[in-house]
């Protein structure tokens, strides 16, 4: 129903209608990396939810997936607590919204005037630390504020450095992610075996490095990038640009696809490239991130419980029709 038209009562009863249906489509989705329904499909009832939540305050309850960060850890790995949380990312989907988001931002801020495009790389996060430059534990991002250990199953990625070209102590964070081939052949391999094949590389990262034996995700051939710190004073650069060059010089993996722009018309020069060249890339995009690149206006600005406000995440459209035309491909 138009928004307008509805009562205050009848929005809460929509929404406590829709909530249990997030719920559960996020536990398969984040605990069990078994998507029941296309990321689509759930998009379009959570930004419902919001939309509602949005035109009626009111009835925000504080167990609403608006303002939690993913799933629940799993119990049978040990739990890591975030200290400073690992958040997910608010996102746009037309470039109508993306234009109101930045004059917003700008209007507020007015001293941002430079932003970094990154592009959206379809893993799950993880946060590596490093004491005196050795890596002492892995984590998963869980619910924001509790994550799993995953550490013996980060050792077995090649791109996770297992010591840093400088002896210090740092939380790094980023992107674990399984490339597109690995992709194909890891479900290949399980159809022929019988098993699920997992819905998307996203999932399919999230199952092989939340497993108990890291030696099945030694076999899954994971790799990863990195694109930020828990504590911005570990690290020299005082941009979001520069913090991407420290954590290569420091070994690790970065993508090398960023690009500082200074207006919407270099924003959305830079999606539109590489919305093109997304087929080219040997790992799965589902957007652009476009954060403001002074790490000390990031500080000002600051996030909700749920996301930064320094950063927006652009969708792609969904790309299921390509998807399923892959998977004919490759199982005639
Ligand atoms: P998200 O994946 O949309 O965005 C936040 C995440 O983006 C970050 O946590 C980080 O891991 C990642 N990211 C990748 N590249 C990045 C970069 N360069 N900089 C910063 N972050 C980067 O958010 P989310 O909260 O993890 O999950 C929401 C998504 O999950 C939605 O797309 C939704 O459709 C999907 N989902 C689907 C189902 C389903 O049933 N199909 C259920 C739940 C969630």
């Amino acid at each position: 129903a138009d928004l307008h038209n509805l009562t205050v009562q009848e929005a809460a009863a929509e929404a406590d209608k829709l909530r249990p249906q997030l719920v559960q489509w996020g536990k398969e989705y984040y605990e069990n990396d078994q998507p029941t329904v296309p990321d689509a499909e759930y998009d379009q009832v959570y930004n419902r939810l919001v939309q509602l939540e949005t035109a009626f305050p009111s009835i925000v309850t504080p167990d609403s997936p608006t303002q939690r960060v993913g799933g629940q850890v799993d119990s049978d790995f040990t739990k890591v607590p975030h200290p400073i949380p690992m958040l997910s990312l608010g996102d746009v989907f037309s470039a109508a919204e993306l234009n109101q988001f930045v004059e917003r931002l700008q209007q507020d801020y007015p001293e941002v005037q430079e932003f970094n495009c990154e592009l959206k790389i379809d893993g799950l996060s993880i946060a590596l630390r490093y004491e005196q430059g050795r890596l002492v534990q892995g984590s998963t991002r869980g619910n924001g504020t509790i994550g799993e250990d995953i550490t013996a199953n980060v050792k077995t990625i090649a791109s996770v450095p297992q010591t840093l070209s400088r002896p210090i102590d740092i939380e790094v964070r980023g992107e674990c992610y399984m490339g597109k081939e690995a992709f194909l052949a890891l479900n290949q391999r399980r159809e022929l075996a019988g098993q699920a094949i997992f819905a998307n590389p996203r999932n399919a990262a999230a199952g092989s490095l939340r497993q108990l034996d890291p030696q099945v995700t030694a076999a899954r051939h994971l790799s990863t990038f990195m694109y930020n710190v828990a504590d911005y004073a570990d690290l020299e650069a005082t941009t979001q640009s520069g913090m991407l060059t420290e954590l290569r010089e420091l070994g690790f993996s970065v993508d090398p696809d960023y690009q500082v722009a200074h207006n919407l018309d270099e924003i959305n020069a830079y999606i539109e490239k590489y919305q093109a060249a997304r087929d080219q890339l040997s790992y799965g995009i589902d957007g652009i991130v476009i954060k403001t690149n002074s790490l000390a206006l990031q500080q000002t600005i600051g996030h909700t419980v749920k996301v930064p406000k320094w950063a927006i995440a652009y969708k792609f459209p969904p790309e299921v029709a390509r998807v399923q035309i892959e998977d004919i491909e490759w199982t005639i």
